[in-house]
């Protein structure tokens, strides 16, 4: 499952970045999803409270952030956000527009424990 490759390299940057800061453990994971990244948020939680028990994570709280598509338009330089899979420009209407975000998965926020 594509999600728990995901989560498994997730695991993997969380313990570099513990080592790296010579932390005890990790309290809080906080990932920026966005909604076009093909990642299901349940199905990503699931895994992460799976995989979580063998590794450094086993006490952190996962907290998952919903990005909405953020187009901007090439026509009216309007800059939109919308949940749904388009790139129509809801100002104008035009299709000349730039994903600018909710495209990817990132790591925003990692809480350790020292
Ligand atoms: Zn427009």
């Amino acid at each position: 499952m594509h999600e728990y490759s995901i989560v498994m390299s997730l695991m993997e940057q969380c313990e570099s970045l513990a080592l790296e800061h010579q932390a005890k453990g990790i309290e809080q994971v906080q990932l920026k999803i966005g909604i076009l990244s093909g990642v299901e948020p349940a199905l990503l939680s699931q895994a992460f409270e799976t995989f979580k028990l063998e590794t450094i994570c086993h006490n952190a709280k996962l907290i998952l952030n919903i990005q909405p598509l953020v187009l901007q338009c090439r026509d009216c330089n309007t800059e939109s956000q919308v949940n749904e899979r388009t790139i129509i420009c809801s100002a104008c209407g035009s299709n000349n527009t730039l994903v600018t975000d909710g495209e990817d998965m990132m790591l925003m926020q990692l809480v350790l424990d020292t």
